[in-house]
């Protein structure tokens, strides 16, 4: 066991937090103020490597770790919980699905662009009567001839209207499993201006405002055949090997928030002044910061050792990760958003202001604990591994 990092990783986060601080953190609250995609800053992160870190070099990506690709979204999201969502949802979304289950052609036709950062990637597995139980979704497709015809809709989709190719899920039929019928869910690569691919509402959000949250609308929508991913009816465990994978990605971004809000509050308690001294020298506010640097560095190893053990798993394809990513996702969620409240706390009246960073970092920590599965699911998942 080796606590350290390594040289190559050390690099990596001195660029990922450089490119976060020279780049990103000017534009963090202007992102949150407008609601806007940072488009500009997506443009350079995709010159910058970014938008295909975990993605194998001869499809277009960096060829790194899984390991390389958490720090990333640890590091942007320090600064700002919107850009880190953006390349958390392109990468373990959509491109690792793609990577995972795609044919050779697949492959060869959509990962070098979304690697690149040329394309943005999608996923669209969330319903309105299907959110946790996401075996209740409606969206179906059908065979005819040579194509598949998509009907339904998906709502919240992170990076939706943006990205250019979606992951999607949908009901091919139906199967008999254990004397009952039940939905057979193939998954599906959607490109955006395919006739019939429409956007909906965008959603309003509490946090993580830029990032862009559209429902996608399917009518009659006709797709090649040769675009199902994986092999029909496998769909439902595609959308739950991908989450796994996903929930280190958010774990990541949790993880970075909190991190973020710490750092803002270290300094400002040593500056701030009250009773003639700083605030950081009364005994509340050093416990508050310690219990707050201690939970951060617990989910730090956390996430650290899932993302290693999904590159494991790329290795040797069976080291399962589910239970670590769920752990990571879990704590990381609930520290992010216990260290931001803290932190909102520590700053007073300045920390409710929008002045202060802090307040959107406490708005944005708050989704980690709901999205790619909620805490609740996250407990189900380590629960039933317990008693399995
Ligand atoms: C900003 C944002 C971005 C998102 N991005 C995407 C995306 O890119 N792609 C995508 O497909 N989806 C996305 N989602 C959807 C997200 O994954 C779901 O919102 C989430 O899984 C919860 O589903 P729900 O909202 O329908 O809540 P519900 O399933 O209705 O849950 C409501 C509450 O009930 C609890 N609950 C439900 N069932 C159980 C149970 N059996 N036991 C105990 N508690 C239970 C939940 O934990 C939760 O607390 C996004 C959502 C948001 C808000």
């Amino acid at each position: 066991m080796d606590f350290t990092l390594s040289k190559e990783h050390e690099m990596a986060r001195s660029l990922f937090r450089e490119f976060a601080e020279k780049e990103v953190k000017p534009l963090a609250i202007e992102v949150d103020e407008t609601e806007e995609f940072p488009k500009e800053t997506v443009a350079k992160m995709a010159k910058a490597g970014f938008m295909g870190i975990p993605i194998p070099k001869e499809y277009g990506g960096q060829g790194c770790d899984v390991l390389t690709y958490a720090i990333c979204v640890e590091e942007l999201a320090k600064v700002c919980g919107t850009t880190a969502v953006i390349v958390s949802a392109h990468t373990s979304l959509c491109c690792d699905p793609i990577l995972t289950y795609g044919t050779e052609e697949q492959k060869q036709k959509y990962l070098p662009d979304l690697a690149s950062g040329k394309k943005i990637g999608a996923f669209g597995l969330t319903e309105p009567g299907a959110g946790t139980d996401a075996q209740g979704q409606q969206t179906k497709a059908v065979l005819e001839g040579d194509e598949w015809v998509l009907n339904g809709s998906k709502i919240f989709i992170t990076n939706g209207k943006e990205a250019d190719v979606y992951v999607i899920f949908a009901i091919t039929g139906m199967i008999e499993k254990r004397g009952r019928m039940t939905k057979e869910i193939s998954a599906f690569i959607v490109e955006k201006g395919t006739p019939g691919f429409t956007f909906g509402t965008k959603e309003k959000k509490m946090g993580i405002r830029g990032s862009s949250t559209y429902e996608l609308i399917f009518t009659d929508c006709r797709i090649p055949k040769e675009n199902m991913l994986g092999q029909q009816g496998k769909g439902f465990g595609i959308a739950m090997h991908t989450l796994d994978g996903g929930r280190i990605g958010i774990a990541a971004q949790a993880l970075g928030i909190g991190e973020g809000a710490l750092d803002r509050t270290i300094a400002y308690v040593q500056e701030r002044k009250q009773f003639g001294r700083a605030i950081g020298a009364f005994q509340n506010t050093q416990f508050q910061l310690a219990d707050m640097a201690t939970k951060a560095q617990a989910a730090q190893y956390m996430v650290y050792k899932a993302a290693c053990t999904k590159d494991q798993y790329t290795k040797d394809h069976k080291t399962s990760y589910n239970v670590e990513a769920a752990m990571a996702k879990l704590y990381a969620a609930e520290m992010a958003m216990e260290v931001t409240t803290k932190a909102v706390q520590l700053h007073g009246g300045y920390g409710y202001t929008r002045e202060y960073e802090v307040e959107r970092m406490m708005r944005d920590a708050k989704i980690t604990e709901i999205y790619e599965g909620t805490s609740e699911v996250q407990r189900m998942v380590i629960s039933a591994n317990l008693l399995k």
